[in-house]
Parts: C-alpha cells; sequence; structure tokens
C-alpha cells in the first residue's frame, strides 16, 4: 500500500519530470517527450554549470564504472549525477571516475601533496630574505 504522502511525492516527481521535458521540448533540445527514456531523470540546462560544452546532457541516467584506482565496480546514479551537474555545478566535461573510497583518498592526497608545496615555498621564500646568503 502507498501512503498519501509516497503518493503526493510520486506526483511532484512526475510534474518535475513533464515540467522539465516541456521545457526541453521548447528549447528545441528534443522533439519528442520520447527521447527521454523512462528510467532517466530529464536536465534542466538552466541549472547545469554553462561553461565546458555546447552539447551538455539532456538527461541522466545511471552508469556503471569501473574505479580507475581500484578498479571496483560503482554505480554514478542519475540523482548523484543532477545533484553534481545543476547544484554543485560541476563541469560538464567531469564524470566520476573514483568510486567514493578513492575519491577521499584522493582529494585527502591531494590537499596533502598542496601543504608541501606552500610549505616548499615558505622555506625558499625565507631562505633567499636570510642575510648573507644566496
Ligand atoms: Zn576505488
Amino acid at each position: 500500500m502507498t501512503t498519501r504522502k509516497e503518493k503526493n511525492l510520486a506526483q511532484a516527481l512526475n510534474q518535475q519530470r513533464e515540467a522539465r521535458i516541456a521545457k526541453l521540448l521548447e528549447a528545441g533540445r528534443i522533439r519528442s517527450a520520447k527521447e527521454i527514456p523512462e528510467d532517466a531523470l530529464p536536465a534542466a540546462l538552466e541549472l547545469q554549470n554553462p561553461q565546458g560544452t555546447w552539447s551538455p546532457p539532456l538527461y541522466y541516467r545511471d552508469i556503471s564504472f569501473h574505479c580507475k584506482d581500484c578498479r571496483k565496480h560503482e554505480m554514478w546514479s542519475a540523482t548523484q549525477q543532477r545533484w553534481y551537474y545543476e547544484i554543485a555545478k560541476g563541469s560538464l566535461l567531469s564524470q566520476a571516475t573514483r568510486c567514493r573510497a578513492c575519491r577521499k583518498k584522493h582529494r585527502e592526497e591531494t590537499l596533502r601533496q598542496r601543504e608541501l608545496l606552500r610549505l616548499h615555498r615558505e622555506k625558499k621564500a625565507a631562505e633567499s630574505k636570510e642575510p648573507g646568503k644566496r
């Protein structure tokens, strides 16, 4: 049995889908609503980061991929893509390439490298200011 709340949510999602499809049709991006697969989320192009490409994704669909670091099989869901492209304003040229654990590891490693570089530059700057030293 579906509760009233679930029914309302389903209805709201359906309305959002219809509204997004209507906009894509209006913008001439698609010629028929059938171009958006049933299992895909239609994109709101006006919410995407306009920089990057002139052929933005018109819809999001679950993408399965292998993490480039550990080769683990991962899913980049349509909902995550919508969040990444429309809310986080990620580049339309970017796609998920790492699993969640490796993404975290990669981010931490990048921060650590940046910090090391900063310390190295500071040390160099301090040395060049020291009198009598070349
Ligand atoms: Zn991984």
